[in-house]
């Protein structure tokens, strides 16, 4: 039975500038209901405690809204970003829902990145510690054999990149018959990447009647159209304004001309206490240059890029979430999806060609309850993408001066 909490927050129709509104009950999370607890938002005891080991004290905003939803079978679109506590938004009821049922295949999770399949495993393992629930990971570049002998057991949830699931859906390795739950997460991301097609073909393969979960961090005409095929009278969870970056994030620009950028990097880096530091740069060869000059300069960084190996790319994930490497120079494909907690500074080597690239870049810092900086490096022929972004994300963002780094002094 959903909680009273649920019934209550359901009554609240907020207009919000989304064109096919009309099926929709949208919901206003920034709106206070209270100091709500998980347990009053319905979860079972498993995951209550599962939460207390995790030292979880209170509902993100996302979570007590959404959580209510999708416990009571609702299909459910929630736009946001990383950094919100969306992974747990869902899995938590996925779990909750699948306590106690047969062991079959009742929930799919369609994810764009290998690194956000495992971030989702790694966020079901957590919640699911004090309940018998079980999870595979599934994405290619990595041996087909234990993932095919997985499925054929009958997993109780999949998380799986699109391309990878069709070829075992393909081969018969997978039964979806009794599929409850479809989760697509990061639709956005899913379908920038070109996924359409195989998304279609696999969503061919579940089940008409079950429950959809749509989680977006933009809502582009794409994942419109996305959600009103595959969504049943969804309602709409919406954290924050659309396209506005992490409250909790301090922002600023450093004008540098492009050719002193390293410098600038090395400079801020070795001058301050910078425990945890992403970087992104906008090509392969850039993060491969930065990590060069960094180790140079006796700071210890690794990369992280489409040209690296998946066995490269999982090191390079774990020493820096380890704290062996204290800086991670990344590419924009692959940050998404990257969920390291206790991110200090995010940097912006290059400046983001689209604004909601900053937003999301910008959401691996000022996690759920911290804060972080963001810094953005901007070169002279950078000036119009910052401004595009101060209009998209609705404030200027200060500019902070280093005294011979300056193109302007
Ligand atoms: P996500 O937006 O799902 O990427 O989650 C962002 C981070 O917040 C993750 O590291 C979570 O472990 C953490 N987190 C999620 N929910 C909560 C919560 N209710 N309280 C504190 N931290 C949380």
């Amino acid at each position: 039975m959903p909680s009273p909490y649920a019934v209550a927050i359901c009554r609240r129709h907020l207009a919000l500038p989304i064109s096919f509104r009309g099926s929709m009950t949208i919901l206003d999370s920034e709106a206070t209901v209270g100091d709500v607890t998980f347990a009053d938002l319905g979860l079972a005891q498993p995951l209550l405690d599962a939460l207390r080991d995790a030292g979880y004290e209170r509902p993100t905003p996302i979570q007590r809204e959404a959580i209510p939803l999708a416990l009571s079978g609702r299909d459910l679109i929630g736009l946001a970003q990383t950094g919100t506590g969306k992974t747990a938004s869902f899995t938590l009821p996925m779990v909750h829902r699948l306590l106690g049922g047969p062991r079959r295949t009742r929930v799919l999770v369609l994810t764009p990145t290998r690194e956000l399949c495992l971030q989702v495993e790694e966020s079901v393992r957590k919640y699911s510690r004090h309940a018998p629930v079980d999870v595979i990971p599934v994405f290619g570049g990595v041996g087909y054999e234990p993932q095919e002998r997985a499925l054929r057991q009958g997993v109780d949830v999949v998380v799986a990149t699109p391309g990878r699931l069709l070829d075992h859906l393909e081969k018969r390795n997978v039964d979806f018959t009794y599929l409850e739950t479809l989760v697509l997460e990061e639709a956005d991301r899913m379908l920038d990447m070109g996924f359409a097609p195989q998304l279609n073909r696999i969503v061919e393969q579940v089940p008409r009647y079950r429950q959809t979960l749509l989680f977006s961090a933009t809502m582009p005409p794409e994942v419109e159209a996305l959600a009103r095929k595959y969504l049943r009278k969804p309602v709409v969870v919406q954290v924050g304004r659309r396209s506005s970056a992490a409250t909790t994030v301090t922002h600023a620009v450093y004008p540098v001309p492009r050719h002193r950028k390293n410098d600038l990097l090395v400079h801020l880096l070795t001058a301050a206490d910078h425990d945890s530091v992403l970087v992104f740069t906008r090509t392969k060869s850039g993060a491969d240059r930065v990590v060069r000059d960094l180790s140079q300069a006796g700071v210890q960084a690794g990369a992280m890029h489409a040209d690296k190996s998946q066995r490269e790319r999982m090191q390079a994930l774990e020493d820096f979430k380890s704290g062996k490497l204290r800086v991670l120079v990344a590419t924009d494909i692959a940050q998404r999806g990257l969920d390291i907690s206790g991110i200090t500074h995010v940097i912006n080597f290059d400046v983001p060609q689209q604004p909601e690239d900053y937003v999301h870049r910008i959401g691996r810092t000022g996690r759920a309850a911290s804060t972080g900086d963001a810094y953005t490096f901007m070169s002279a022929e950078e000036i119009g993408l910052v401004r595009t972004i101060e209009r998209t994300i609705g404030q200027e963002i200060p500019r902070v001066s280093v005294p011979g780094f300056d193109f302007g002094t």
